[in-house]
């Protein structure tokens, strides 16, 4: 068992922590401002102060989080104040990761994290010709992000040294378990020098990661990302089904009747936003939108007023949302339902700090029945229905956007243990709806068979589809 140096930082830290305050190098700092990011995500505001010390690191986080800028950050960072001439085929950072589609969108956060750096970052994945992959080894690279099997095969034919690695990246461990690359793996990390620093990442740790981390890691720091469940059952949670059109109808009459101390809403998209702004004041109801495109000072500034409590209702997107930390919350309201159901989690999570309860009330027009199906499996419960009928099963396959309708071969299987709550919610495909017959469902039932159904985290997660069937696997859309 490897020993685990825990990095604490209270909640209201890791909330309010900036990119600043982190002290990365300034060409990075200016880098994450041009991409408009203005707060670490949790995962960023843990792991990152640790990995910049050169600590090993094991980050519980899945996809969605900011978990690759919280690897990618600390190592540009090194590379920053450190630059050396790397010599022939060697290369200084070593990311590997299951996919080639992950392995691609790694490389573009390097270049968008790292662009007013001058690095080389190489890709190096099967499927593709591998000549063209050996001359771009061949000056050597700062950082190479590869698929296991690939990287076999350079090292096969010496295309690339691995001597030189001064940090390696593995990520998605648990999905590599899934896809057999174990042995490949152990066998590259064999390769590599033994002083290194190592950033593991894995959604969840089963007994077989648990023993490839204790291998491979000198006393890890230890970081994870809140698992889900936990808020998820201390809020009372509603569902409105309702037309796309009648949505904002009813956002204001829920705001106008439920006891709002103070509300969220969320949107998925700006432009979303801005509109709900609109016609809540047109009803008379005072409200203002952080999103993107809002400047530091307004967005500082509304704010300000939600917490004083001159302001009751706030609009916000979920990348606006990161890192409000604003107790009270008394709604939530999801006048979007997000594509990512562990969003969900987070956005209502905003209503349930500081260990008190609250309200979250979504409102789902039948194209989005999918995304409620795949909430609800997230956090094995059935969300009660406050204002119209949930549609039949067979209306809501129909309205489900076509491309999103997924065979059930195509489901990963689950290799260990979620973070608590998650394991189930991906395992178990619990009938649950009126559509369905299923009535409510609680923890612990037994599942009957269900139908393949949309699942969007899963899209991030089918690594071993993705291989069978050679088709790309597409990122979630969430941000
Ligand atoms: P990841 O979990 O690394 O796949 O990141 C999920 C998405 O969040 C990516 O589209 C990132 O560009 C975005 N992202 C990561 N960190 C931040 C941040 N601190 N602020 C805004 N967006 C972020």
């Amino acid at each position: 068992m490897w020993r685990t140096a825990v990095f604490r930082l209270n909640r209201k830290n890791i909330d309010s922590m900036s990119f600043e305050s982190l002290g990365l190098a300034e060409p990075i700092a200016r880098a994450l401002a041009d991409a408009k990011y203005t707060l670490p995500t949790p995962i960023q505001s843990q792991a990152i102060p640790p990995a910049l010390q050169g600590r090993d690191l094991i980050g519980i986080a899945q996809t969605g989080t900011g978990k690759t800028a919280a690897f990618a950050l600390p190592i540009l960072n090194r590379l920053a104040l450190n630059p050396l001439r790397v010599e022939a085929k060697a290369i200084r950072v070593l990311v590997l990761t299951p996919t080639r589609e992950l392995a691609g969108q790694i490389v573009e956060s390097f270049n968008t994290y790292g662009r007013h750096l001058r690095l080389r970052v190489r890709l190096a994945i099967g499927g593709v010709p591998i000549g063209k992959q050996v001359r771009s080894l061949a000056e050597g690279a700062d950082i190479l992000v590869a698929t296991p099997g690939r990287l076999m095969d350079l090292q096969r034919s010496r295309a690339v040294r691995l001597d030189q690695v001064e940090v390696l990246v593995l990520d998605e461990a648990d999905r590599m378990l899934d896809m057999g690359f174990i042995r490949d793996i152990e066998s590259i990390v064999a390769a590599l020098p033994k002083t290194r620093q190592t950033l593991f990442f894995s959604a969840t740790m089963p007994p077989e990661i648990e023993r490839l981390a204790a291998k491979m890691l000198r006393e890890p720091v230890k970081v994870a990302v809140t698992p889900v469940a936990s808020t998820a059952e201390r809020v009372e949670q509603r569902v409105a089904h309702v037309d796309r059109g009648g949505k904002p109808g009813l956002l204001i009459e829920f705001l106008r009747k439920e006891p709002v101390d103070r509300a969220l809403v969320f949107t998925r998209t700006k432009h979303g936003a801005d509109r709900v702004v609109r016609t809540l004041e047109k009803a008379g109801i005072q409200t203002a939108a952080i999103h993107g495109n809002k400047s530091q000072g307004q967005r500082e500034r509304v704010l300000s007023e939600f917490r004083k409590g001159k302001l009751h209702v706030l609009i916000a997107t979920d990348i606006a949302a990161r890192g409000i930390d604003v107790d009270g919350v008394s709604h939530v309201f999801n006048f979007d339902l997000p594509e990512v159901p562990e969003t969900y989690v987070h956005r209502i999570g905003r209503t349930a700090r500081a260990g008190r309860d609250g309200i979250a009330i979504s409102l789902c027009s039948a194209d989005e029945l999918p995304l409620l199906d795949a909430i609800e499996k997230l956090i094995r419960v059935d969300i009660t229905t406050v204002h119209g009928e949930r549609p039949a099963k067979a209306a809501a396959k129909a309205a489900e956007p076509r491309g999103q309708q997924r065979s059930r071969g195509q489901q990963r299987s689950q290799g260990g243990q979620r973070p608590q709550g998650q394991q189930q919610a991906k395992s178990d495909n619990g009938g649950n709806g009126p559509g369905n017959g299923g009535g409510r469902r609680r923890h612990g039932e037994r599942p009957r068979y269900d139908p393949p159904r949309f699942d969007p985290l899963q899209r991030d997660r089918e690594g071993l589809a993705a291989v069978a069937f050679m088709r790309p696997t597409s990122r979630n859309g969430q941000e």
